[in-house]
């Protein structure tokens, strides 16, 4: 009969077939890692197309063709102290995942690592931010999610920003690629302390230069949150509510690139695999290893 040494072989065989998959790079035991991924499959509040829930599953599945060396960075992310948790078990209720996202981000922190959160819809991400309130904050989306309630609940995806907001206060919130929000919201006396730079003036004078205009007024340390639906449809088709006229994938980038060095959360939300090409899936797993690459690099990028 085999050794347990078999067995060891058995137990990697075996999580091919079961749902243990963990992100490619991904090498390392939560004890030792100063990265931890993990995935929150839950998109019941999503007003348009569902199905973000499997967001964190596609994405890991991308994550397989990706080189595990990084030129540009001139790094090995398998020899990276990361660590995938795998998915936090989710029910329907919104506010119950919200509170869930928030104990187990409070466990990451007090631990001194650096959550990666795969969503999901981005109602989750009102509770990873409750961990994070000495800090300034980066969303990246087409929408404002700035309704104070939405269909009910107030932890609906449509109302992540103002979450945040409740969260971190005035002056402290960065919304990049904003081309959709009501009325209602617009003209919410709130609306302002959010800065919303919306996607026209970011094509028309320049990722660069909208950083250069906006970074003297952000916080020392950040929490950033990509919607995934922030970058055009074209990049990225795989979300719930796409909106045309959207931010370039190497716009992101940028942002990502200047920032990680004082990044201390890290989320990806409303991947939607039914409506993806391949790309979104590809960009959001990509996204993550720029995150990672930029701020344990040596090198000026
Ligand atoms: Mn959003
Ligand atoms: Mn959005």
């Amino acid at each position: 009969m085999g050794s347990n040494g078999n067995q060891k072989d058995h137990a990697v065989e075996l999580s091919a077939y079961l749902s243990l998959k963990k992100i490619a790079d991904a090498q390392y035991d939560y004890e030792d890692a100063r990265y931890v991924i993990f995935g929150v499959p839950f998109d019941y509040t999503s007003s348009y197309r569902r199905g973000s829930s499997r967001g964190p599953a596609e994405v890991r599945r991308a994550y397989d063709n990706l080189e595990s060396y990084d030129v540009t960075y001139d790094i090995d992310f398998t020899e990276i102290p990361i660590c995938d948790l795998g998915d936090i078990g989710v029910n329907e209720d919104p506010d119950e995942t919200v509170d869930l996202v928030s104990e187990v981000v409070a466990i990451i922190r007090k631990d001194g690592k650096i959550p990666i959160m795969i969503g999901g819809e981005h109602s989750i991400t009102g509770g990873s931010i409750r961990n994070f309130k000495e800090h300034g904050m980066i969303i990246i989306d087409a929408h404002s999610d700035f309704r104070f309630s939405y269909m009910g609940h107030k932890n609906n995806h449509a109302c992540a920003t103002r979450r945040s907001l409740e969260v971190l206060g005035e002056g402290k919130i960065f919304s990049f690629g904003t081309r959709s929000t009501s009325r209602e919201e617009f003209e919410d006396p709130d609306f302002k302390k959010v800065t919303f730079v919306r996607a026209e003036e970011i094509k028309s004078e320049g990722i660069e230069n909208i950083f250069l205009k906006y970074s003297p007024r952000m916080e020392k340390q950040i929490y950033f949150s990509i919607d995934m639906d922030g970058i055009d449809p074209a990049y990225a088709p795989g979300v719930g509510t796409p909106e045309p006229y959207g931010l370039k994938d190497t716009d992101v980038r940028y942002l990502i690139r200047r920032t990680a060095k004082i990044t201390n959360g890290f989320d990806i939300v409303e991947f939607t695999p039914d409506f993806d090409n391949g790309n979104t899936s590809m960009l959001a797993a990509k996204l993550i290893q720029d995150f990672i690459g930029s701020r344990e690099t040596t090198r000026k990028i």
